[in-house]
């Protein structure tokens, strides 16, 4: 069937994707109960040309068309462990694509090539103890002094923030709001690994900056713009959330009807009661009405319209939806669902996080307000 999104290399590129995870896929237990994906497998996945895909071939990227993204993390998602795809996510859609779109030539040398290659790992750290909505409550202080910036703070929930390399870090400055650079291994630096309910693969941190010294040229981009920026890249942050969800809904419900089928109770299988058969029915057809809106917007993103709308109703509805489906699911499946025998529990502690990180569904719904109630034009930075 042909589909007005993929074609005949992206379906190949897929199933160089699945053959890929399908390898890792025995390994997923030791990640979640080893709270870490093993750093070996970024370089695996940047030595397969996956962490570049959006990004000048000068590089070491393929700069591809963005529906091989879409395609590369919702199988990742599918292969159900979204611990690993958070990881994968923060690196190549979000710390990259900052450097990328406006780091200096010599940023894009040190951090991007690298990183691309998959030989260091990138994270954001944008969250606070005591902001995280707010963006703009941040307190984390960049002084500078002659050529550095001397960085006082702490930020939290961070992914990967005890494996990774380097943090895009969002700091208050004179000058405003800038993004800088900070390598890991600075001296002031100490990170402490967060305990979480899910995504158990996946390692997230809160950091503490004491008096770290870093050159002013891991400033990225313009004195003072880096508000704008953290507020443009949430339009990629939030497809990347949606995709994901979506990509998890596709396997939950597989698996779950899989399970139907098997299991019997008064002498039938339990896919013949009607209001199981019908609740499933409503999953997929809401699953395809967002897959359509998320393509869609996939689509003007690609093309380069800012489409901010309709990225924040993405991510508000995939994920709200992901919730549904996965608590829904998990009922189908009786006892058997409460349960680590099977992956349906742990699909359901992963999907919490949705509608909380990359933007709450209350601040979806805010923005989502603002551009259809207050006629507010949110404009491209960059
Ligand atoms: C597993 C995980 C990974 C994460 N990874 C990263 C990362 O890599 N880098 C990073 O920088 N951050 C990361 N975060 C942080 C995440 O983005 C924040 O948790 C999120 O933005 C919410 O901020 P908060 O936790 O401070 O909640 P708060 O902002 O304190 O919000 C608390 C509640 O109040 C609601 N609320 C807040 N403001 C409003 C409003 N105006 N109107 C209505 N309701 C409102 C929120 O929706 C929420 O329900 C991660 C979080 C988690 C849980």
């Amino acid at each position: 069937m042909k589909s007005l999104y993929f074609n005949e290399d992206h379906e190949l590129f897929r199933q160089s994707v699945i053959e890929y995870i399908n390898k890792k896929k025995p390994f997923f237990d030791q990640w979640e109960e080893e709270r870490q994906v093993p750093k070996s497998v970024w370089k695996e996945m940047g030595d397969m040309g996956f962490l570049g895909l959006m990004y000048d071939e000068k590089y070491g990227g393929s700069k591809v068309d963005f529906f091989y993204s879409v395609i590369l993390m919702e199988e990742m998602a599918r292969a159900g462990n979204a611990g690993l795809l958070g990881g994968f996510s923060v690196h190549s859609y979000m710390a990259t694509n900052h450097i990328n779109n406006i780091g200096s030539e010599e940023l894009k040398q040190k951090y991007l090539v690298p990183s691309i290659a998959g030989d260091i790992l990138g994270a954001i750290a944008f969250t606070e103890p005591n902001a995280g909505s707010d963006v703009q409550g941040i307190t984390t202080f960049a002084k500078k002094e002659g050529d550095h910036y001397i960085i006082n703070g702490s930020k939290t929930y961070i992914t990967s923030g005890c494996s990774a390399d380097y943090f895009l870090t969002l700091c208050k400055t004179e000058a405003g709001f800038d993004i800088i650079v900070i390598d890991g291994d600075a001296p002031g630096i100490t990170r402490n690994k967060l305990n979480k309910i899910g995504l158990h693969s996946s390692d997230t941190a809160e950091i503490f900056f004491q008096d770290v010294k870093i050159p002013t040229s891991n400033l990225v981009g313009n004195e003072g713009m880096g508000f704008y920026y953290v507020m443009e890249s949430f339009q990629l942050e939030r497809l990347c959330c949606a995709i994901m969800a979506i990509g998890a809904m596709d396997t939950i419900i597989a698996e779950t009807l899989e399970f139907m089928k098997n299991r019997k109770a008064f002498g039938r299988p339990i896919a013949y009661f009607q209001v199981l058969r019908h609740r499933l029915a409503d999953y997929c057809t809401d699953l395809e009405c967002i897959r359509s809106l998320t393509y869609e917007t996939c689509w003007r993103f690609m093309n380069g319209e800012y489409a901010i709308k309709q990225a924040s109703m993405c991510k508000l509805k995939a994920t709200e939806l992901q919730n549904e489906v996965v608590a829904g699911c998990l009922q189908m499946h009786g006892g058997a669902g409460y349960m680590e025998d099977y992956p349906i529990a742990r699909y359901f502690r992963d999907a919490r996080v949705g509608t909380i990180y990359g933007g709450s569904s209350e601040i979806m719904r805010e923005i989502i307000a603002k551009v259809v109630v207050d006629d507010v034009q949110f404009g491209k930075v960059y």
